[in-house]
């Protein structure tokens, strides 16, 4: 039986409630649109960049080997663990996939088991049906026209369904290492409030990172910046007090 990666366990952050949604394709929460900030982005000083070498230091330093915390056997399973998530967290995807993978981690195994059947095990997990029907038919077009592969390139992933431009970019780095930035609701707000990337859609803050961080922290960046948001820049509470980076944010209502 193939073992599942589990990595590094820490503390899931509020659950969001499924929201209602006509396709589970793209984000895999809901990202807000509008920055939780008072602050005119237009007024706001850019980091230099010095400073922002100076925080990915910080990060990296502080955790030299980050992890996502989807759990998965290979990149066809961490593929169906980031379709999954949209919109749920990824506690919730795990304690659904860690029965599901071991009998299903490859596509031919997937549509052997059936969409009656997955849908089964992953009821716990909001848009459940769809994102069923999502992992049939994309399990279906990797073994028509990808050999039974994840593809390695953004449109070919992004062509599969139930996965949008986020879901490429997880896949892309965590699976092949690419140094893509994907923008979760975590990364959205953190780019925003820091100043780092302000942008008012996951686009225009994912680009304004790949533009502002340097070369040899993007493997890593988007998994410092999830956890960061996550456990540090939270939502409601940011924990600015113990903040690697609070003396370089911009952020006006920090509380340091
Ligand atoms: S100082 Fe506060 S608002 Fe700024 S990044 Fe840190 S936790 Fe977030």
């Amino acid at each position: 039986m193939p073992k599942i990666t589990r990595p590094a366990a820490a503390k899931s952050s509020s659950k969001s409630k499924a929201a209602k949604a006509s396709t589970a394709k793209k984000s895999r929460k809901p990202i807000a649109t509008k920055p939780k900030t008072s602050r005119d982005p237009k007024k706001t000083k850019p980091w230099t960049p010095a400073e922002v070498r100076e925080a990915f230091e910080r990060f990296r330093k502080a955790n030299p080997d980050p992890k996502g915390e989807l759990e998965h056997l290979n990149p066809y399973t961490l593929l169906v663990a980031v379709v999954l998530s949209a919109q749920a967290t990824d506690a919730g995807v795990n304690r659904a996939t860690r029965a599901l993978f071991p009998i299903a981690d490859t596509p031919q195994k997937m549509l052997a088991l059936g969409e009656e059947k997955l849908r089964d095990y992953v009821k716990t997990i909001g848009l459940y049906r769809t994102k069923a029907k999502n992992v049939i038919a994309l399990s279906e077009k990797l073994i028509r026209e990808f050999g039974g592969e994840v593809p390695r390139t953004r449109e070919e992933i992004e062509s599969l369904p139930g996965a949008g431009r986020k879901t490429a970019n997880v896949v892309l780095n965590m699976a092949f290492g690419e140094r893509t930035m994907a923008v979760d609701t975590h990364v959205f707000r953190v780019g925003n409030r820091t100043g780092l990337a302000p942008g008012k859609t996951p686009l225009e803050v994912e680009l304004g990172l790949e533009r502002v961080i340097p070369a040899e922290f993007m493997l890593h960046a988007h998994h410092w910046l999830i956890l960061h948001g996550r456990y540090t820049c939270l939502a409601r509470q940011p924990r600015c007090a113990v903040c690697l980076i609070n003396d370089l944010c911009r952020w006006p209502e920090k509380t340091v």
